[in-house]
């Protein structure tokens, strides 16, 4: 954090924003966008949708995962000549399992003087884990498992932590994924023997669906409706 002798070094916000409806919003968040001089998008027009939902106009700028490295050394020098930057991704909280913490971890590091504020909002993970109705004194956060390299040691990983004898008894582990591996994820935890996980789709969207059961029962439900293998889910394996 800033102090008084150094706020001249600018300030960056980390901005949460919405994960479907563009309602979910905060008042610190609106006011924020509408007060820094420049807002660095994961991606430019997915953003400008919410700015004219709420008729704010701002500068962007691009910064993605594969930006967000390389273009540290420009938000550092803006941040040094005083600029207030806010920082935001495609819906969500920057960071969790998107861009931001390398952006976060080069101003803590290089400009000390700088002041770096969250913004709190939604999350996909926080909203699921509020309706999933599993005990969340302790749970592991696993993000997106690897496509190929290392996802049969993560997934015997989960298989160890939701059992009721690992070391630390049993923790829920929650997953993001895409509509295009959900069934191939369901059919592996499926072969693990998981007994229960909650499928939380669309969260905050017209076609909201959380649905609980063995993954070969999620696998039964989504072939029987194939039209909702799409959207955005998150999978969260109980603790047994
Ligand atoms: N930073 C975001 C956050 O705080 O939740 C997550 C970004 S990550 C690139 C995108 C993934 O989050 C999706 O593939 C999905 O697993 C999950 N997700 C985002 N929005 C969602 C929603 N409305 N319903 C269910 N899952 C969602």
């Amino acid at each position: 954090m800033g102090t008084s002798l150094d706020m001249a070094q600018g300030k960056l916000s980390v901005v949460a924003t919405p994960i479907g409806n563009l309602e979910d919003i905060t008042l610190r968040a609106l006011r924020t966008l509408k007060a820094c001089n420049v807002i660095y998008a994961e991606d430019t027009r997915v953003i400008s949708k919410l700015l004219a939902r709420y008729e704010i106009k701002k500068p962007l700028q691009r910064l993605d995962a594969a930006t967000e490295v390389k273009k540290a050394d420009d938000i550092l020098a803006r941040l040094e000549a005083g600029e207030h930057i806010a920082l935001v991704t495609d819906a969500g909280t920057p960071g969790i399992s998107d861009p931001g913490a390398r952006l976060v971890a080069q101003v803590r590091k290089r400009l000390s003087g700088a002041t770096i504020e969250a913004i709190p909002g939604p999350s996909a993970l926080t909203t699921a884990l509020s309706i999933a109705g599993v005990d969340t004194t302790g749970f592991t956060f696993m993000g997106f498992l690897p496509h190929k390299k290392g996802r049969q040691t993560a997934l015997g990983k989960i298989a160890a932590m939701v059992r009721s004898d690992s070391p630390q008894g049993g923790i829920p582990v929650v997953l993001y994924e895409s509509p295009h591996r959900i069934l191939k994820l369901l059919r592996e935890l499926n072969a693990l023997e998981i007994s229960r996980v909650i499928v939380a789709r669309e969260l905050t969207k017209i076609h909201e669906e959380v649905i609980a059961g063995t993954p070969d029962e999620m696998l039964a439900h989504f072939s029987a409706r194939p039209d909702t293998v799409r959207g955005e889910f998150v999978v969260i394996i109980e603790a047994r």
